[in-house]
């Protein structure tokens, strides 16, 4: 069996849509799963209602409102002749989140998150599925929190392998199996969901657990690239990356592919496919064991919206290992991802991402002993096989903060 996954944007309207069943129906196997994500930009539609219900309860309604057309003029266009059960399985699912968003008495902005984010992977594949049986796709959808099983870390949920193998190892595939990805559960029944761009990661748990021949994922791109094609000018499309390759390239910050997607490919030597979804014949890039990088070209990344901090202690005494325990300790404790490090005698250098928002209480609690300098809204750009000419070009086209040089690769924190 396969595995494939579609993202928001191959799901993104109506013509998108077509274009999808298009490709499911010339599957040469119907032995497969598809995990697809939140239609178009949904889950940033979401979240909004998430911050609306926690800061400004007068546009909730409208958040709701948005939402809901948006899904409705997609079904009214599919669905143009009849009125199908579908839409009373919509509705149902809007009255249940306008009652849980009515009833919660839970403050914690990231649980909330969690179980209202994840409808719009639930409203996205109920209708996909809908659609391509009207087609004559026949197919199975699936709940992916009934298998996909998480610790309680909301929107940044940890799978828990050992249980999340046995149900997936339940599931026997013989038909086209349509389900979710990003979204999955906690063992007191929560839903939980994987972090932002989280389908893949899903995607390749599902293939390793169920021993997949190949996941492929499609893409508004024709596979993976060397840089991103929206910042840079003639990239160039990397054919063969091994597993090694791309778990560096995504950690750095492409984001062509979720970073926590290899791993459980790579364990299982499960090839990973990236392809065009508006070329589905080309080739695209395949991910697997034991490949040299071909062609090999610098890849350029970039990570945006990074916070670089200067730590020294207040009596200039020297930065030292407890030091450093320490300060990394608060930052576990905030959820602040550390993306470059670099120290000298008096202080400590952080690249960070600040992604819950927590940096105001980290940098609080670190300057009781601490002084820490810091500049907001930097980018981290990383070069992988770097030439003089790369570097070159990045740096006449930004003022370097930081620059850091290892034999592969070159990283420089930019304003
Ligand atoms: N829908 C989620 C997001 O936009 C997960 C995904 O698409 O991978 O982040």
């Amino acid at each position: 069996m396969k595995v494939y996954k579609f993202g928001g944007a191959s799901v993104k309207d109506v013509k998108s849509i077509e274009n999808f069943v298009e490709i499911v129906s010339q599957f040469k196997t119907k032995k497969c799963l598809i995990v697809v994500s939140a239609m178009g930009k949904m889950t940033n539609a979401f979240e909004e209602i998430v911050d609306a219900y926690f800061k400004s309860t007068s546009i909730l309604s409208d958040k709701i409102t948005f939402v809901k057309k948006y899904h409705f003029t997609i079904l009214d266009t599919l669905f143009k002749d009849e009125k199908q059960l579908i839409f009373d399985e919509i509705s149902q699912i809007f009255l249940q989140i306008s009652g849980f968003l009515a009833t919660n008495t839970n403050k914690d902005h990231n649980y909330v998150y969690d179980q209202v984010v994840s409808n719009a992977e639930i409203i996205s594949t109920k209708i996909l599925s809908h659609y391509l049986k009207t087609k004559n796709v026949n197919n199975v959808w699936l709940d992916a929190r009934e298998y996909i099983k998480t610790d309680k870390s909301y929107r940044r949920a940890n799978v828990d392998f050992e249980q999340t193998k046995t149900t997936i190892k339940s599931i026997h595939v013989n038909a086209i199996y349509i389900t979710q990805g990003f979204i999955a559960q906690a063992k007191s029944g929560e839903t939980t969901t994987l972090g932002r761009e989280g389908s893949d990661y899903s995607a390749a748990i599902f293939a390793s657990c169920l021993h997949a021949k190949s996941l492929t994922i499609f893409k508004d791109v024709a596979g993976v690239l060397n840089a991103d094609p929206k910042r840079f000018d003639n990239t160039i499309l990397l054919e063969k990356i091994s597993y090694k390759e791309a778990i560096e390239m995504t950690f750095y910050g492409a984001s062509v592919i979720h970073p926590k997607t290899i791993r459980p490919l790579k364990n299982a030597a499960i090839p990973l496919y990236v392809k065009s979804f508006v070329n589905p014949n080309l080739t695209g890039t395949v991910i697997k064991n034991n490949v040299q990088m071909h062609p090999k070209a610098p890849c350029f990344i970039e990570k945006k919206t990074q916070i670089l901090i200067s730590i020294t202690t207040k009596d200039f005494s020297f930065i030292d290992e407890k030091n450093i325990s320490e300060i990394f300790g608060w930052m576990h404790t905030f959820r602040l991802k550390a993306n470059l490090i670099q120290n000298t005698a008096i202080s400590f250098t952080i690249c960070l991402e600040d992604i819950f928002n927590t940096f105001s209480k980290f940098l609080e609690q670190l300057q009781v002993n601490y002084k820490g300098k810091y500049n907001t809204d930097v980018k981290l750009v990383t070069i992988r096989h770097f030439t003089q000419d790369s570097i070159a070009e990045i740096e006449k086209i930004n003022k370097v903060l930081l620059k850091q040089t290892t034999r592969e690769t070159v990283q420089f924190v930019v304003k």
